[in-house]
């Protein structure tokens, strides 16, 4: 026999129960990790491309390619396929092959240190600092030699680099500094954006990006010289754009270089353009997110956000947050699976590339020379962040992370 009170107070104590320990999940449908927001406008466009009878590399292409250097404040943008090939173009073009050495953050995308293979030349990984998680300026500058040619540096989660220290770096040993912003739409730095803090940057727009084209990518810079090899790289090696192979003269183009098929194509920078009209109010949104999340999980034992440099403000691409193990009885994986059995879509930005077979292989570095990235890929853990959450989902996403660290506190 319970009284009513007991039986309202063990429904109370259920409904605090994680959902893998046994409770009633958060929500009812999932919520998904990240998801693009797209709409009419995006569809008017594409129809719009596929009846002007050009899908190529064309005239919106060029009209997105103003538009992006306009936003970040570069004289150049080249559209492309995609991030990586936008990196492999930017490397090429400042004379980085084989016998050099790149510097990069380990905690990345395989995309940033494909891009260094591709171009013949050797990634080398410099450890990260404990709380933003990018590149520590000091272990740039411990991990130059002679063969040092460039940094990538990785603007994580929307957050720049700390780029005053690591350009302090680059400049004293005369080496080229680029941006791998493929999370940075919209980053600022002391009053400038990211895409326009080194030598080149290369943009993602990938569907979960800050603003996507589907596939592909923008590179920026102000290096009037290395703009026409982009250009040139990008599209087979020939000395003529595709957009000047349309009018009513003939013109026989001439390939002069060795190429790639890293163009864009008009209906990706269709959807491009349309996005870009939005990505003001999709920053608000994503602003608007973080702030919350950080308002709410500073109240919250055994979790922290990642934080950013002094006099930068976030794109808010992701919300990474890094879990204390001492605090917690169950490690990050299980975490993970926690929220996932409440509904909401989790990630992990990132495990470490020397944590992954091939880049320990092939770069050769073991995890423990990396020990901060090393350590911080066992407690990283992204939570939903997108325009298209709601206040309601974002609570969702704090009610459960609540109840399961508070469950499983030590
Ligand atoms: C997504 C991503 C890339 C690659 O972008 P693509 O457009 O898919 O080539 C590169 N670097 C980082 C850090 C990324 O997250």
């Amino acid at each position: 026999m319970s009284t009513s009170a007991q039986r309202a107070q063990r429904n109370a104590l259920d409904r605090q129960r994680p959902a893998v320990a046994g409770g009633t999940p958060v929500r009812d449908t999932m919520l998904a990790f990240a998801r693009p927001q797209l709409g009419v406008e995006e569809e008017q466009a594409v129809i719009a491309v596929l009846r002007s009878g050009w899908l190529g590399t064309g005239p919106r292409t060029e009209a997105f390619e103003q538009r992006f250097a306009a936003y970040v404040g570069t004289t150049h943008a080249v559209g492309v396929a995609s991030c990586t090939a936008g990196l492999c173009l930017a490397l090429r073009a400042l004379r980085i092959g084989p016998g050099d050495e790149v510097i990069t953050s380990p905690m990345t995308f395989p995309a940033t240190v494909n891009a260094i293979l591709h171009v013949g030349a050797r990634p080398v990984f410099a450890d990260i600092l404990p709380d933003l998680l990018t590149l520590d300026p000091s272990a740039v500058r411990a991990a130059v030699t002679p063969k040092t040619r460039a940094v990538i540096a990785v603007h994580l989660a929307g957050w720049p680099c700390c780029m005053d220290e690591l350009r302090a770096v680059t400049a004293a040993h005369g080496l080229a500094l680029v941006e791998d912003a493929a999370h940075a739409i919209g980053a600022r730095y002391k009053g400038r954006s990211a895409g326009a803090l080194g030598d080149a940057a290369a943009f993602s727009f990938y569907p979960t990006k800050n603003m996507t084209t589907g596939e592909g990518g923008m590179v920026t810079t102000n290096r009037d010289g290395d703009v026409a090899q982009m250009r040139r790289e990008r599209l087979h090696g020939i000395d003529l754009d595709a957009t000047h192979r349309t009018g009513t003269e003939y013109t026989h183009w001439e390939a002069v270089s060795i190429g790639w098929k890293f163009n864009m194509t008009d209906i990706a920078a269709a959807i491009g353009l349309a996005q870009f009209e939005k990505l003001p109010g999709f920053l608000d949104r994503r602003r608007e997110l973080d702030a919350r999340y950080r308002t709410r999980l500073g109240a919250l034992d055994g979790v922290r956000p990642q934080l950013g440099p002094d006099g930068a403000e976030t794109a808010g691409h992701l919300f990474p947050v890094l879990l204390d193990r001492a605090a917690l009885r169950i490690d990050r994986d299980a975490v993970l699976q926690a929220l996932l059995a409440e509904n909401i879509g989790v990630g992990v930005h990132f495990r470490a590339l020397p944590l992954h077979r091939f880049f320990r292989e092939v770069v050769g570095t073991p995890p423990e020379a990396v020990p901060v990235a090393a350590d911080a890929s066992e407690r990283v853990l992204s939570l939903p962040l997108y325009p298209g959450m709601t206040d309601a989902d974002h609570d969702d996403v704090l009610e459960g992370l609540t109840r399961i660290l508070e469950f499983y506190r030590s």
